[in-house]
C-alpha cells in the first residue's frame, strides 16, 4: 500500500503520525512510504530518518495528499486539508468528530474512509489508541502540579516530597482510571502523600493491591471531596463517564474553603472539566488563578511533549496501521472488531452511531 505521513498543520501541534522506526516496519513490510518534509521536526525526527527508514520526502502537503492511498496522522484534517482529501482515501488519525460538525461534513463530502483513534475499542471495552495519551497526560499533570505549587507562579510554596523533618505535599487525585493512576504513581514516586478518590470499589481495591505505601484510596462523594480539598495542596481532575460530560465535582463555592495557593488540574477539560470554575487553556498561556487557587486546564496536554507523544502513539497506532496496510482496510475491519469500531465516515456514510446521534445525520 502507498502510505502518507503529512506535516501536522494545526497550531501548536508538533507531533507526527509516524516514528522512523514505526516506517521502517511498514517499508520492510513492502508498503512504500511517502512523508512530507520536516513532517517531523517538532518531535526531532529529521527528513534523513525517514530516508534511512526506507521513506521517499516529498515537498508539499498536497503531494502527500495526492500519492498516498492512506494517510497516517495524529491530529483531525483542517479546513486547508478538507480538499486535499481525495474519494476513497483512508485516513487514520484522531478525528473527535462529535464535537466538530463542520469536519464532519467536509468528511462525508470528501467520500473517505475516516478510521478513528478515538473509536478503536477492544471487545474488553478498552480504548488502545486512547490510554497512551491518557499515560502521558496523568504523568505530566503531576509535572505541571509540582511546578504551580512553588511560589514564583503563586503557588503554596511546597515541595512535592519535602525534605526529611519537613512534611510532604498532599495530593488529591479524583478518578483512578488510566489518568489518575499515571498522576498517582509519579506523585508517590516524588514522595508526596497520595489519595485517589474513585466510585468503582473494585477499582480502589485493585489501586490499594498495587500502589505504593503513600497512595490511599478513599471512595469519592461531595461530603468527601468538600473535606478532602481543604487539606491537599495540589489537586488532580481525572474522571471520566465515557459519551457524557464531566460531573462537576468541585463547585464555585469550594474554592473559598481551600488554602491560598493550591493547585488544581483538571485534565478531564477535554470533556468540559470535573471543576466548575475550569476553562480551556493552552501551553502558551497555561493557567488562571481564581480566589488564589491556580488552575490548570489545558486540553491538549500531550502537545507539549511531542517526543514522548509520538513514540507512546506510534507504538499503540502501528499493529493496526500494519494490518490495513496489509490487507486493506475492509478485510482488516472484517478481521478485528476493535479496528471495525474505528470506522466513524465511510464513502459519505456515516457509520457509528455517536456521529450520527451528535448531527442527527443518517446512520
Ligand atoms: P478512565 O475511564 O480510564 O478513568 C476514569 C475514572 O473516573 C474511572 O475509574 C471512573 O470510575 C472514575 N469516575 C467517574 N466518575 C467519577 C466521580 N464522580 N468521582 C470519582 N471518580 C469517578 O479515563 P482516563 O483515560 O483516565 O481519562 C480521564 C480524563 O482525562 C478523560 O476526561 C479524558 O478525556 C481526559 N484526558 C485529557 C487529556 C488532556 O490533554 N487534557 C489527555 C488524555 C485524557
Amino acid at each position: 500500500m502507498i502510505i502518507g505521513i503529512p506535516k501536522e498543520i494545526k497550531p501548536a501541534e508538533n507531533r507526527v503520525g509516524m516514528t522512523p522506526s514505526g516506517v521502517l516496519e511498514l517499508t520492510k513490510a513492502g508498503h512504500t512510504v511517502y512523508v512530507q518534509s520536516g513532517a517531523g521536526v517538532g518531535t526531532d525526527f529529521f527528513d534523513e530518518d525517514y530516508i534511512g527508514a526506507g521513506a521517499q520526502i516529498l515537498p508539499t502537503i498536497e503531494d502527500v495528499y495526492a500519492t498516498a492511498e492512506m494517510i497516517i496522522k495524529v491530529k483531525e484534517p483542517i479546513e486547508p486539508e478538507y480538499k486535499l482529501i481525495k474519494e476513497n482515501q483512508l485516513l487514520f488519525t484522531y478525528f473527535h468528530f462529535a464535537s466538530c460538525e463542520a469536519l464532519t461534513n467536509a468528511m462525508i463530502e470528501q467520500k473517505a474512509i475516516c478510521l478513528s483513534y478515538e473509536t478503536v475499542e477492544t471487545p474488553d471495552r478498552r480504548l488502545p489508541l486512547l490510554i497512551p495519551m491518557s499515560e502521558v497526560a496523568g504523568r505530566m499533570a503531576t509535572q505541571e502540579g509540582a511546578k504551580y505549587l512553588e511560589r514564583t507562579y503563586r503557588g503554596r510554596g511546597i515541595l512535592m516530597g519535602g525534605v526529611p523533618g519537613v512534611p510532604p505535599a498532599r495530593v488529591l487525585v479524583i478518578g483512578g482510571g488510566v489518568v489518575g493512576t499515571q498522576a498517582a504513581k509519579i506523585a508517590a514516586g516524588m514522595g508526596a502523600d497520595v489519595t485517589i478518590m474513585d466510585l468503582n470499589l473494585e477499582r480502589l481495591r485493585y489501586l490499594d493491591d498495587t500502589m505504593p505505601a503513600n497512595v490511599h484510596t478513599q471512595v469519592g462523594n461531595e461530603m468527601r471531596i468538600r473535606e478532602a480539598i481543604q487539606e491537599n495542596d495540589l489537586i488532580i481532575g481525572a474522571v471520566l463517564i465515557p459519551g457524557a460530560k464531566a460531573p462537576k465535582l468541585i463547585t464555585r463555592d469550594m474554592l473559598p474553603t481551600m488554602r491560598q495557593g493550591t493547585v488544581l488540574v483538571d485534565v478531564a477539560i477535554d470533556q468540559g472539566g470535573c471543576f466548575e470554575t475550569s476553562k480551556p487553556t493552552t501551553h502558551d498561556d497555561p493557567t488562571y488563578i481564581i480566589d488564589d487557587v491556580i488552575h490548570y486546564t489545558v486540553a491538549n496536554m500531550p502537545g507539549a511533549v511531542p517526543f514522548t507523544s509520538t513514540l507512546a502513539l506510534t507504538n499503540a497506532t502501528l499493529p493496526y496501521a500494519m494490518q490495513l496496510a496489509n490487507k486493506g482496510w475492509v478485510k482488516a475491519c472484517n478481521e478485528n472488531s476493535a479496528l471495525k469500531l474505528g470506522l466513524n465516515i465511510v464513502k459519505g456514510e456515516v457509520v457509528y452511531r455517536g456521529v450520527s446521534e451528535a448531527f442527527d445525520l443518517p446512520y
